[in-house]
């Protein structure tokens, strides 16, 4: 399938007046972005594709069906203060995938500490070429460099740290009931809340950069559900106050700082004990899908030092590198 065409800026702007979840006009719109009222049309005409519901009625003009959250990076930096020494925050209305655009960045020199956030991914990415999906103002998928001084074979159990840096967000911002599954997801309720894709650069003597990419779901419409094919969690489902995106993102950006520099000191050793006790697996069996189909079942001790997986099986102890193996319930 390929990926849908990026929608005009005009179309971006447009969305941007209607966030409120209001009437607006379609003459009044047409006005203040001097543009005719057919323009107007075209550019609103295919918002369904961003996951968007649009409702457009006679007399009475444009309405989303939903308020939508945009980011402000001005908003971030301010509620980060000190934290966000170091960050350099940007965001876009629409990339194929903040990863790709960030690895290309670092490629081209890109500062550690850069920080990509994207509004809506035309091509979002998970692990081994899955496809991450994200609808407009739904999902926070953003991307973070980071330059470590040590080499690719220093960057073992990154993806877990940057699981524990999420748990610590999702505590501050008082969401209880996440856990995390080996090696690179968030859960809550038993659902998926957010995943982490990491993409290194570098040689094994390093230097290395490292790019990390996180979407976490603030609300998964219906129709998303379907192409995700697995139980998918939100922030929204939550008997709490809406989320705020921004706030949301400012506060995973300060523990994900934090962890960061700790991980370039200790790596992820240090961390080991507080990633036990977050995994929901943790004492329970699994099974261990292998690349060639097969898979292996035990129950899950512990991970090691470096973030590989270890569990009991009717072998005795046997260890998982991330690599190409995915952890399931048994
Ligand atoms: P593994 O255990 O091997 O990591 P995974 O299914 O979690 O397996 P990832 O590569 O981590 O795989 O993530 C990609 C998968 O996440 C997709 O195949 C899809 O099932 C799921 N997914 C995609 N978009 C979302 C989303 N917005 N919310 C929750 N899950 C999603």
């Amino acid at each position: 399938m390929s990926a849908p065409d990026a929608p005009k800026p005009l179309t971006f702007a447009l969305l941007r007046r209607l966030a409120d979840g209001e009437f607006h006009s379609g003459e009044v719109l047409a006005r203040q972005f001097g543009v005719t009222r057919a323009t107007v049309c075209n550019a609103l005409h295919d918002v369904g594709h961003l996951g968007l519901t649009l409702y457009s009625v006679r007399g009475r003009g444009y309405r989303l069906a939903r308020p939508l959250q945009w980011l402000d990076a001005a908003l971030i930096r301010s509620s980060l203060g000190a934290a966000g020494d170091g960050l350099h925050i940007e965001i876009l209305d629409h990339a194929s995938s903040s990863n790709a655009l960030l690895l290309q960045r670092s490629s081209q020199g890109a500062p550690g500490g850069t920080v990509l956030a994207v509004e809506w991914q035309t091509a979002g990415r998970g692990r081994l070429g899955r496809t991450w999906h994200s609808g407009l103002g739904d999902t926070l998928t953003f991307s973070v460099l980071w330059r470590f001084g040590g080499g690719l074979a220093t960057l073992s159990g990154l993806s877990l740290a940057v699981g524990v840096a999420m748990m610590r967000a999702l505590h501050e911002l008082g969401i209880a009931g996440a856990g995390l599954k080996w090696p690179n997801d968030v859960l809550l309720n038993n659902g998926k809340l957010a995943g982490i894709l990491i993409e290194a650069q570098g040689d094994m003597l390093g230097p290395s950069a490292v790019v990390i990419g996180i979407g976490l779901n603030l609300t998964v419409p219906e129709a998303m559900r379907e192409l995700i094919g697995q139980p998918a969690s939100d922030l929204t489902s939550l008997d709490m106050p809406q989320a705020e995106r921004n706030q949301v993102l400012a506060v995973s950006l300060k523990h994900l700082a934090a962890v960061l520099h700790g991980f370039s000191h200790g790596g992820f050793a240090p961390l080991r004990d507080e990633w036990e006790r977050h995994h929901v697996f943790q004492g329970r069996m699994v099974k261990m899908l292998m690349p060639d189909g097969s898979h292996v079942s035990g129950t899950v001790l512990g991970v090691t030092d470096d973030g590989v997986l270890r569990l009991l099986t009717g072998q005795g102890e046997q260890l998982f590198n991330a690599g190409e193996v995915s952890l399931r319930s048994a």
